[in-house]
């Protein structure tokens, strides 16, 4: 039996904050109480230091398989471990796509081969998708189901596409609201999330433009797509049970959307990113294409709008959106650099240093930790500081802070879109299962499956 005491911290507990000591046996939390002692394993002491639930990152991009030279599942989670994430849950749009149970079968082989913290899949809803697809899906592990409303899928190259207006066979069109209304039922069935990129494509459509500029970025992707397409899907799912997830909320019409469905009954959860939360347009000049991303980070209205909704506990989930390049593609002109930015690494510390600012640190482990696991049916074994609980656990020092630097990156993209912030807290010690997991190399994650209720 191989024990790990963590002593004398301030523990982030489903009670709250409480001056405990953290005591787990083979992986799994055992007691949390104070004055705990072990005489067959590792103790650590956290004195002056803050003991938190590992992050659960619901969207995250490995680019595995795919696009190894951008990422695999060994460098996205070897960046997770040293930032304190320690499940990664990877959306659908790796190449060949989720769409299918022996796809998700054959990723997951792929990613247990190479993960160093836990990881959960999300399927693929297509335009083509039957209920049978999303049945054994499930059946293979699926946390929940991600439709990319304006995005075609390849059928040669079994990949998610953004290719509007293109007339080309060997496209399928993209999932719609028909798709939904057809799915939705079947999805709250099955008791999984529904999650949607929230733009539509008429919207996108009536707004396209050569994106020279950062100005033509904003401008292509205004915030009448995220609330339209997200007010639409919300109907289609609002009388079928389904709970719809929005990946990655970026606007204040978005967000106005959203409390509008929330308020008739709508169920409706809501995720927004750090980058949304801590940069806004005017930061191009400074950051450059490192924050070029779709959706857009826009201007200081949408941030605060997202800033209010998260303090408000309407947002309940904070993600990163992980989604790298190499260095080098993302140092060619605006033009023609592709869109998105790393961020599994920074969003512990990044979300510690917003709670603060927000008056109430510990809002911090709810939104990375807490409410992630439950979205994604973990609630019983991730997210939390109590008996029977995994022990996953982040050591934070609150005194430290932590510049986000391009050479202390383990993504392969290292360059930023939060290169050069300061953040206050500095991570110290990270436990996957009671083991350390932030030394790198160890290649010990599993697969996490949500512990489904069948409704
Ligand atoms: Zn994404």
């Amino acid at each position: 039996m191989t024990e790990l005491l963590v002593k004398g911290g301030t523990v982030y507990t489903p009670e709250g904050p409480r001056r405990v000591d953290v005591l787990a046996s083979d992986g799994v939390i055992m007691r949390v109480e104070p004055g705990l002692t072990t005489d067959a394993g590792e103790v650590v002491d956290a004195t002056g230091m803050y003991v938190l639930p590992g992050a659960v990152d619901v969207h995250v991009h490995s680019r595995d398989p795919g696009f190894p030279e951008k990422e695999d599942f060994a460098s996205l989670t070897d960046a997770a471990a040293a930032g304190g994430v320690t499940v990664v849950v990877d959306m659908p749009n790796t190449v060949p796509a989720v769409d299918s149970a022996g796809v998700l079968e054959s990723k997951a082989a792929l990613a247990h081969s190479k993960a160093r913290v836990d990881f959960g899949l999300w399927g693929l809803i297509r335009a083509s998708t039957t209920p049978e697809d999303l049945e054994e899906m499930s059946a293979a592990g699926a946390v929940g189901f991600k439709a990319y409303l304006a995005y075609s899928f390849s059928l040669s190259r079994k990949q998610v596409l953004y290719s509007p207006g293109v007339d080309d066979p060997d496209l399928e069109a993209p999932a719609d609201y028909g798709t939904l209304a057809r799915l939705a039922p079947v999805v709250a069935q099955l008791g999984l999330p529904l999650a949607i990129h929230a733009e539509d494509p008429t919207v996108l459509a009536a707004f396209r433009r050569p994106l020279l500029t950062y100005e033509d970025l904003l401008e292509s992707r205004p915030p009448e797509a995220e609330a339209v397409a997200l007010s639409a899907a919300a109907a289609v799912a609002r009388d079928t049970g389904a709970h719809l997830h929005i990946a990655h909320l970026s606007s204040a019409l978005g967000l106005r959307a959203a409390e509008d469905a929330m308020s008739i009954g709508t169920n409706l959860t809501l995720e927004t990113c750090p980058q949304f939360l801590l940069l806004t347009a005017d930061d191009f000049e400074r950051v450059g294409s490192a924050m070029k991303m779709l959706p857009p980070i826009r201007g200081a209205a949408d941030r605060d709008a997202l800033l209010d909704g998260l303090k408000r506990g309407v947002i309940s989930v904070v993600s990163t959106d992980h989604a790298p390049h190499t260095d080098e593609e993302k140092a060619q002109p605006f033009e023609h650099a592709p869109s998105g930015s790393p961020g599994v690494q920074t969003l512990y510390v990044s979300c510690l240093h917003l709670a603060k600012d927000m008056g109430d640190v510990w809002l911090a482990p709810r939104w990375v930790s807490e409410a992630p696991a439950r979205l994604i049916g973990l609630e019983q074994s991730k997210g939390a500081i109590a008996p029977g609980f995994d022990a996953d656990l982040v050591v934070v020092d609150p005194e430290a802070k932590t510049r986000v630097a391009a050479h202390e990156m383990r993504s392969r993209q290292t360059h930023s879109a939060l290169e050069d912030r300061e953040f206050d807290f500095a991570i110290k010690h990270v436990y996957l299962r009671g083991e350390a997991a932030d030394s790198g190399g160890k290649t010990r994650g599993r697969m996490v499956r949500p512990a489904l209720v069948m409704r």
